[in-house]
């Protein structure tokens, strides 16, 4: 193939050439296949905000991709490359990754161009209840039509603003906090949000080592165990998903790209360590302990086991697709691999754990976030202490079994302390989240070895996630 001639689709074009490849192997209802392609509703806003003695006008956009359920579901996203492709792109894959996870919502994504790091605190706040304003009167932030999260360069702080700018324009709505998710937990957040993306890129990593003949699909053998990383982008998602497996799984980090260039060392990096000098210094430059190689995204051709891209659209492209080494990608981002980089790394048998899956874990905590806003009691609290009361009558059985027996036998050390524990909140979010991944990977993959028509996963993913869409919209008399 010359890869060289063609040209690189949009990203929206790109979504929808895999949705596409996806539908062509279904058998929908004659128009269908449109309605769920194309994006419902995309609002463009531009608004003033005074700022240092003048007016600045900014551009937002909240697109909303599909209503098949509702609330919409989908993040706010403050970089300056925002564009109405790009949400609706975003918005698209929304709709596919809360099918395919079991969350009941549509997809819909949110966007302003802005470079945040050119305002202080005090003006982001601003500009961010203003945006909001903008939003929540035509009801694109709603508890029961549209919730927003975090995405790229918004957090917990942005997201608290959010809310109470909500609060402050709907002052009788009982359920106003649920208007928005990814709020810290001090503002009517749920614990386990801050990481629950890269938890959840852990949890598939994990689920897909369970299943050795998909492992074996990408010529890996074993387990997470002593696999060599490369990750893009240290982020919020970037870092977590980093942490974790190498803290937890025994991988090594053996590059990091970030904006200014890549670190790499055969011996392993220190993420936490990597994660604090980004703080401190803005970019890896000058890290001691690690190879520095300027041109960061030449390390994503590097020899390694698993790639993590976990930054921007469109890294993986045309352009390097032939020389990417990696025998298997975690997308942790969104659409990081382009359409025609897609079929060439398909080609060479790589293979793509696709982002509607892998980076679903943010909307799968997102939705308990919101289940918890408008239960409006935190999760494990009616139980806790009863299940823990339950779990003693049984310790006492075994301490009296201890007694008796004497010498012979001996309770585990540490098995009383851990078994009398209930769970609290962080321990419920990552089981539902854990629970959540198996099992769209469980989906994934039955799809994937039931077909031969099937080649991919990321096929596989679409595929389950509109057979959902499209019933939910029969359902509705469509
Ligand atoms: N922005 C995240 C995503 O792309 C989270 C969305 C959400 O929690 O609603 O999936």
């Amino acid at each position: 193939m010359d890869a060289g001639a063609r040209t690189e689709p949009t990203f929206r074009e790109s979504v929808d050439l895999m949705f596409n490849h996806a539908v062509a192997l279904m058998d929908l209802p004659p128009g269908l296949e449109d309605k769920i392609r194309v994006c419902n509703s995309t609002y463009t806003v531009r608004f003033g905000v005074k700022l240092r003695g003048s007016i600045h006008t900014f551009t937002g956009y909240r697109s909303v991709h599909s209503e098949h359920m509702e609330p919409v579901k989908g993040g706010i996203r403050f970089a300056l490359g925002v564009n109405q492709d790009e949400v609706e792109a975003l918005a698209a894959l929304m709709t596919y990754k809360c099918a395919l996870v079991e969350t009941p919502f549509g997809g819909s994504k949110g966007g302003l161009c802005i470079d945040p790091r050119e305002y202080d605190a005090d003006e982001m706040e601003r500009i961010t209840r203003r945006f909001a304003y903008e939003l929540a009167k035509r009801d694109l932030i709603n508890p029961s039509q549209n919730v927003p999260a975090p995405d790229m360069g918004t957090g917990e702080r942005e997201m608290a603003w959010i809310a109470d700018q909500y609060a402050r324009m709907n002052t009788t709505d009982i359920n106003a906090r649920a208007c928005v998710t990814g709020k810290p937990p001090h503002a009517g957040g749920i614990k386990g949000r801050v990481e629950a993306t890269g938890r959840g890129v852990q949890y598939a990593l994990q689920e897909f080592f369970r299943h050795p003949e998909d492992v074996a699909e990408s010529g890996l053998t074993g387990t997470l165990d002593g696999k060599r990383l490369i990750v893009q982008g240290l982020g919020n998602v970037g870092y977590h998903a980093a942490k974790f497996l190498s803290e937890e799984d025994g991988c090594k980090v053996i590059g990091i790209i970030e904006r200014d260039g890549a670190l790499v060392s055969d011996a392993g990096l220190d993420v936490e360590g990597v994660y604090a000098w980004i703080g401190k210094h803005g970019g890896v430059k000058g890290y001691a302990d690690a190879t520095y190689v300027e041109n960061g995204a030449s390390v994503l051709e590097n020899e390694c086991d698993i790639l993590i891209p976990a930054a921007l659209e469109g890294v993986i492209n045309l352009g390097n697709a032939a020389d990417i080494k990696a025998p298997l990608i975690i997308e942790a981002a969104n659409g990081p691999v382009t359409a025609g980089a897609d079929e060439i790394l398909r080609q060479k048998g790589t293979v793509i754990i696709p982002d509607m899956y892998a980076n679903a874990g943010g909307v799968t905590v997102s939705y308990f976030e919101w289940v918890k806003n408008l239960s409006h009691i935190r999760f494990g609290r009616m139980q806790r202490r009863q299940e823990e009361n339950r779990h003693l009558l049984i310790v006492r059985e075994l301490e009296r079994l201890d007694e008796h027996l004497g010498d012979n036998w001996s309770m585990t050390s540490n098995f009383k302390e851990k078994y009398l524990r209930g769970a609290d909140e962080l321990e419920l979010v990552r089981s539902g989240l854990d629970d959540t991944m198996r099992e769209a990977y469980q989906a994934m993959h039955a799809m994937w070895r039931s077909r031969d028509d099937v080649k991919d996963l990321r096929t596989a993913a679409y595929l389950v996630a509109i057979e959902r869409v499209a019933k939910s919209y029969t359902a509705k008399g469509l």
